[in-house]
Parts: C-alpha cells; sequence; structure tokens
C-alpha cells in the first residue's frame, strides 16, 4: 500500500483553493464591469472566519462517545475550524452564504475514519442514533450534494474521507488500479505516476476534489474526450452502506444481470459510502502537446467535433469557446483547444490554424478560473456555472435557450458557452454567467437557475452532464426521470438506508 507524499491541504473556507493563489482585479476590469454590466462594490465588507455564526452542536454525548470508540477521540472533531471546512460545497451561491457568515448548514461534527471497517461501524451507530451522514471528500460539489437535511435526525455528521488515501495495488497485466476514494486528484496522479501510469482524469477541481467524490458524482474531466469520464474508468467498487457490504464489478462486462455499479456512480452519498475503487488506468504519454484552431461560428466547429467524434478520431482534449467566451478571452471567432499525445492533431479546413500558443495558455490557465470568480464576487458580480448535454441534432435548440432563459432572467448578463465533452451522438454544453450581485444576489440567482433548468427540460436536455443532482437539481431530475424513476429511486434508497440516514435532501426526489 502507498500514501502520497503530498499532504493534503485545506481548501479556502469562504472561496476556492489555496489562498496563497488569490487573486485581485484589474481598476480596467472593474471599470467594464460596471459600464457593461452594472455591477457596483458590495456595501460591507465579507464575514471573517470568526464571524461565521454556527449553531450549538446537537449531538449527544452517548452519540459522540460512541463515534470516538470507532475512529479514536482525535478524529472526531467538533471544533469551529473543523465544522466552518465542512459547511457546504463551492457552489457561487454556497459561497454567498459563507460570504454573509451564515453557518447554518454546519454539520455538527467532523468524524475522519481511515478504514472500510469503521465506516461500516459508524454507519450502524448513526443508523441506530438517526444521526444524518454527508459522505464528503472535497467539499467541491457545486450542486448542494453536501448539506443535509437536519429535520428528524439527532445530528449531522460530515464523513471526511480524506484517511483513506492509499493506493492499495497494481494490476499491470490488466491496467488496473485499486485506489482509495480520499485520494485527491494530484495525489492519485502522483501514486500512479510513480508506476508510469495515469487515470488522465483532471476536472478543473482536480487540485483539491477526491476520487470518491468523482465517482460519486458522475464526473467528466477535461481529457474526456481521449480518457473518458471518470464513470467509464471505473470498473470495481466496494461500498459500505447501512444494510451491509457490496462488493461490485469482477469483469470488464458481464451479462450478469442489470450492472449494479451503476447504481453506486452518480449515487452522490444517498445509497453507501465508497470504500475503495477497482480504476483502469494508462500509461503515462511521453508527452501532452496543444493545437488551436479559429472557426467562423460555434455550429461549424460544433460540426467539426462531431465528425471527428463520429469517425472515432478524438484526440484526448478537444474544447469549443463561442463566440462570447472567445471575446471574453481576448480572441474573435470561436476558439478550438486541441490537446493530443501521440501522432498528428486533427486539421480542420475551413478554420484558421493557431498554432499551439493560444491551447497551451488555455492549459497554463485551466485550475485558475475559480480565484478569479472569488475577486469577481469581492467586487459585486455574481458569476456561475451550469452545465447540460444533448444529443447533436438538438444542441442548437438547447443552447438557444439556455441563453434566453438566462437573459430573461437577469437582464445584464454576459452568457460564454463551451463545448468539452463530445461523444459520438451528442455533447455537453458548459455555461459560465457573469451578471451584477445586486441587493439579493442569492434571490437573483435562484429565480434565473430555475428559469433555465425549465427551459433545459423543455428543450430536451438534461439537468446534469458531469455536475449531478444533490439538492439543487432534485425537482428537474424527478421531472427528467419521470414518476416510475422516481418509485425506483426512493425503493433502492429504502433498501440500502433503511433510516435515510445517508444524505438526507441529496438525490433522492
Ligand atoms: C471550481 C470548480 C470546478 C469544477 N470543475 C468540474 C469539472 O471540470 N468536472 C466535473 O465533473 N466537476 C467539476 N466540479 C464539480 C465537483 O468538483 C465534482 O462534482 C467532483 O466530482 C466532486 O468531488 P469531491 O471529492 O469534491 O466531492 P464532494 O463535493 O465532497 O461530494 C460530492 C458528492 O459525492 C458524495 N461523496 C463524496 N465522496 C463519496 C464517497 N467516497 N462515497 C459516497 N459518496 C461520496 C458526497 O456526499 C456528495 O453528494 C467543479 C467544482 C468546482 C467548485
Amino acid at each position: 500500500m502507498e500514501t502520497p507524499r503530498t499532504p493534503v491541504q485545506p481548501v479556502l473556507w469562504s472561496g476556492w483553493g489555496d489562498p496563497g493563489k488569490a487573486t485581485g482585479l484589474d481598476p480596467a476590469v472593474r471599470e467594464l464591469l460596471a459600464e457593461s454590466l452594472g455591477v457596483v462594490p458590495p456595501a460591507g465588507e465579507p464575514a471573517g472566519f470568526g464571524d461565521v455564526r454556527l449553531p450549538a452542536t446537537e449531538l449527544s454525548p452517548f452519540v459522540l462517545d460512541s463515534l470516538r470508540s470507532i475512529v479514536g477521540a482525535e478524529q472526531v472533531r467538533t471544533d469551529a475550524d473543523a465544522r466552518i471546512r465542512h459547511t457546504r460545497g463551492k457552489s457561487t451561491p454556497d459561497l454567498l452564504k459563507m460570504r454573509m457568515g451564515d453557518g447554518s448548514d454546519a454539520p455538527d461534527a467532523v468524524v475522519l475514519p481511515a478504514s472500510h471497517h469503521e465506516i461500516a461501524g459508524l454507519l450502524s451507530v448513526c443508523t441506530a442514533e438517526r444521526v444524518a451522514v454527508v459522505p464528503f471528500g472535497g467539499g467541491t460539489s457545486v450542486v448542494g450534494g453536501v448539506v443535509a437535511d437536519r429535520a428528524g435526525f439527532a445530528g449531522v455528521v460530515a464523513l471526511d474521507l480524506r484517511r483513506l488515501d492509499r493506493l492499495v495495488s497494481v494490476d499491470e497485466e490488466s491496467m488496473l488500479a485499486e485506489l482509495q476514494p480520499g485520494l485527491r486528484g494530484p495525489q492519485a496522479e502522483e501514486l500512479l505516476n510513480g508506476h508510469g501510469l495515469t487515470l488522465g482524469h483532471f476536472p478543473q477541481s482536480w487540485e483539491y476534489a477526491t476520487l470518491g467524490g468523482f465517482a460519486a458524482a458522475r464526473s467528466s474531466g477535461q481529457a474526456s474526450a481521449g480518457y473518458g469520464r471518470f464513470d467509464d474508468m471505473v470498473e470495481g467498487l466496494t461500498v459500505a452502506t447501512p444494510a451491509g457490504d457490496l462488493e461490485l464489478g469482477r469483469a470488464p462486462r458481464s451479462a450478469a444481470g442489470p450492472d449494479l455499479r451503476q447504481l453506486i456512480l452518480g449515487s452522490e452519498g444517498a445509497f453507501g459510502v465508497i470504500t475503495s475503487m477497482r480504476l483502469r488506468v494508462r500509461r503515462l504519454p511521453a508527452e501532452r502537446r496543444w493545437d488551436a484552431w479559429r472557426f467562423p461560428s460555434f455550429q461549424a466547429g460544433r460540426d467539426a467535433m462531431r465528425a471527428l467524434a463520429q469517425e472515432r478520431r478524438l484526440p484526448s482534449v478537444i474544447r469549443l469557446s463561442d463566440e462570447t467566451e472567445t471575446m471574453i478571452n481576448g480572441g474573435t471567432g470561436c476558439l478550438m483547444v486541441i490537446g493530443y499525445e501521440q501522432g498528428d492533431p486533427p486539421r480542420f479546413p475551413g478554420a484558421e490554424h493557431l498554432g499551439a500558443a493560444p491551447a497551451e495558455r488555455w492549459a497554463d490557465g485551466r485550475f485558475a478560473a475559480p480565484y478569479l470568480r472569488d475577486a469577481l464576487l469581492g467586487a459585486g458580480a455574481t458569476v456561475e456555472t451550469l452545465e447540460t448535454a444533448a444529443h447533436w441534432s438538438g444542441l442548437p435548440r438547447l443552447y438557444e435557450a439556455v441563453r434566453l432563459a438566462l437573459e430573461a432572467a437577469l437582464g445584464r448578463a454576459i452568457v460564454m458557452c463551451h463545448v468539452s465533452h463530445v461523444y459520438e451522438t451528442g455533447a455537453s454544453l458548459y455555461f459560465t454567467v457573469a451578471t451584477a450581485s445586486g441587493d439579493d444576489p442569492l434571490a437573483r440567482w435562484d429565480a434565473a437557475k430555475t428559469k433555465v433548468s425549465e427551459a433545459i427540460g423543455l428543450a430536451g436536455g438534461t439537468i446534469s452532464h458531469h455536475h449531478g443532482v444533490g439538492r439543487d437539481h432534485r425537482a428537474a431530475y424527478a421531472a427528467e426521470i419521470g414518476p416510475v424513476g422516481v418509485g425506483i429511486m426512493r425503493a433502492i434508497k429504502k433498501s440500502l438506508d433503511p433510516a435515510g440516514i445517508l444524505n438526507p435532501g441529496v438525490l433522492i426526489p
């Protein structure tokens, strides 16, 4: 068993990432925001760490002692620091609430188990004592995936999985690695790279999100065109549920009934806790190279992506920005970024070749955008993202429907879009929106999100391609799967978690 050398750094409690990498805003950008969007700086300063209002801990001394008897006293934390750092995820509304000093969703305690056995023990205590349990990876959910309903429970515990951080084994013959769920993206790559292997999974949240979170929320990374989504990489899973253990996946494909791994992928902590994973790995490429093209229109770029996907000639990274996103990043037309690892990159007649530089610039800055969001929030601009997917023939309608819904709901807003996950039959659309925060930024965004979710449903898109359902998308998810689908989800929940302690309020409509 190998553990990573890189220790886990805490994420900024009210924003993104490493506080040392926080970025400021150029005065010219502030002026542009004021002129184009009517952004005015917020009246007061955001709340400091010491200003966060935390509810009193509800857990009884008996429950706390029972938890301590399983993981050890030092691994059950009830201090303000631990509770604040496990309050909510990292959506813009989550950050806005933290900046207002609202700690009302804080767990009563944070528990850090180190093994499957300890997790199974914790689930039994929490079931017996009716304590809600929130499986917590990196806490980077942007759909309310780590906030539990506390009504009817004797308290809420965040189950932080960071101590399950081992590379358990490597089977180079089958190209499989067994890894534990608390490993963050860079830690997992460090361990695998030591064997000349890679997962090839690089979502924008890679630095802080965990393997367990990638599986539980069906994550998709920037190199999905070449390496697949995270759920494509999962060959086997070990899961602790209140009803007992699940050991799933013993062959690459099986005709032994429905594939129960699919029940756990995307289950967002509501069915069980993933305690180990057998993941498909690939050889670390000798090099990762870049290329870029300018397309005359978003549709022309999408047509080129579709052709590559259908001819099965996709590079590892392919990403196309629409006109607005390209313009905001200083370009014209529609920028396509290509990342490839072998052979020659694709060529596109009818598009202008820009060489490697624009793509290298994108690659260098690809994990920096969340820091910019923090700076914009501080300046009085709300910036949020949302994503969906559809088949190729439905994409133009979906693109227009989302843009129109956002513009109608928000008035002055910049709505940008890119395509970065493509399949033979369709693709995802990823939108970034910037608008003035106004007097009540939470209500303003909530109203817009409701409208845009309706528009996605009406235009035939899915409510999420890779962020998941969480609390925020439950209603839209129910509409998407219909009453029979809702009944199935509730029945599975009842079977695996009869007391309903796992992540109450998340996923299950
Ligand atoms: C700035 C930013 C950029 C992002 N970019 C991307 C992107 O490019 N691609 C993408 O797919 N997503 C992206 N996300 C969303 C998020 O990072 C992903 O959903 C990620 O998979 C969450 O991982 P996590 O470890 O942080 O999970 P958490 O946020 O801790 O948890 C997510 C959900 O999974 C459950 N869970 C976590 N671990 C386990 C476990 N071991 N067993 C059972 N349930 C578990 C939780 O209870 C919760 O419901 C981004 C988020 C942010 C804030």
